[in-house]
């Protein structure tokens, strides 16, 4: 079937929990290698594809913070946990013949390119995914966070992000029985109604430059170029 995409770049972001799968801890190749099939799916539309990976299946900052440790150690551990993770997605890409790129925060040159806006939109215009990696590249930051400025910085019509559920409910569907789906939602709602589905600045700052947020299921085969082309099950925060 032939399906338009709505959007002509997007920005998925992907946590590192959704990278591991049903393991604990680390990379499961399996659900990578399916991510980066349906990143493929969205590419075979002409769709521009830039990624934001998390890296919470490798590091968190907090942890270290909790056992009286320093902060910024920690989240400088959590922010290469996040390369570890685009070295693995960019493989899976590669595998199945998808050119990408993986371009960092912080400066890494033997290992993969360094982050500039520049840089991003040269590869995205000649049709490669690019892997953001690094997050920000500052302690205190998130990769939701660092996905809205990247989608800021590429141009993002719209920032899609996978999570374990096929969208925003108003309580975690997982836990409560009676949590019930959203269909829409503005920036603002989100806000104020404190649902935890991006932290408060990557919201606010999606907000501030209009880019939608779009939240839907990783886990499900094909959703991503289902919710290019405008359809899927997903929840939508737009203004
Ligand atoms: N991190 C950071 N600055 C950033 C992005 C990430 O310090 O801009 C660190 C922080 O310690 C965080 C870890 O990297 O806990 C992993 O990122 P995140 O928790 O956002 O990953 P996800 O939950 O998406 O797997």
């Amino acid at each position: 079937s032939e399906a338009t995409p709505l959007y002509k770049r997007v920005l998925l972001k992907a946590s590192g929990e959704a990278l591991m799968g049903e393991q604990g801890f680390g990379i499961d190749v399996t659900v990578a290698d399916r991510i980066a099939s349906d990143i493929a799916e969205a590419r075979a539309l002409g769709v521009e594809v830039g990624v934001v990976v998390g890296g919470g299946n490798i590091f968190r900052g907090v942890a270290v913070a909790s056992r009286g440790g320093d902060r910024v150690s920690g989240d400088h551990m959590g922010m290469l946990g996040t390369v570890i993770n685009a070295l693995a997605l960019a493989t899976s890409l590669r595998k199945i013949g998808l050119d990408c790129e993986v371009l960092s925060a912080i400066s890494m040159p033997e290992i993969c390119q360094s982050f500039s806006q520049r840089l991003a939109l040269h590869h995205l215009g000649r049709g490669k995914v690019v892997i953001f990696a690094g997050g920000t590249g500052n302690p205190f930051f998130t990769t939701d966070s660092a996905a809205a400025l990247r989608a800021a910085e590429i141009g993002a019509e719209a920032i899609l992000k996978g999570t374990q559920v096929d969208g925003i409910y108003s309580a975690d569907p997982k836990k409560d029985p009676h949590a019930t789906r959203y269909e829409t939602l503005t920036h603002d709602e989100v806000l104020q109604k404190g649902l935890a589905v991006m932290d408060v600045a990557a919201v606010a700052l999606a907000r501030e430059n209009s880019i939608p947020i779009i939240v839907f299921s990783i886990h499900e085969q094909g959703a991503f170029a289902r919710i290019v082309t405008g359809g899927g099950r997903a929840t939508i925060v737009n203004d």
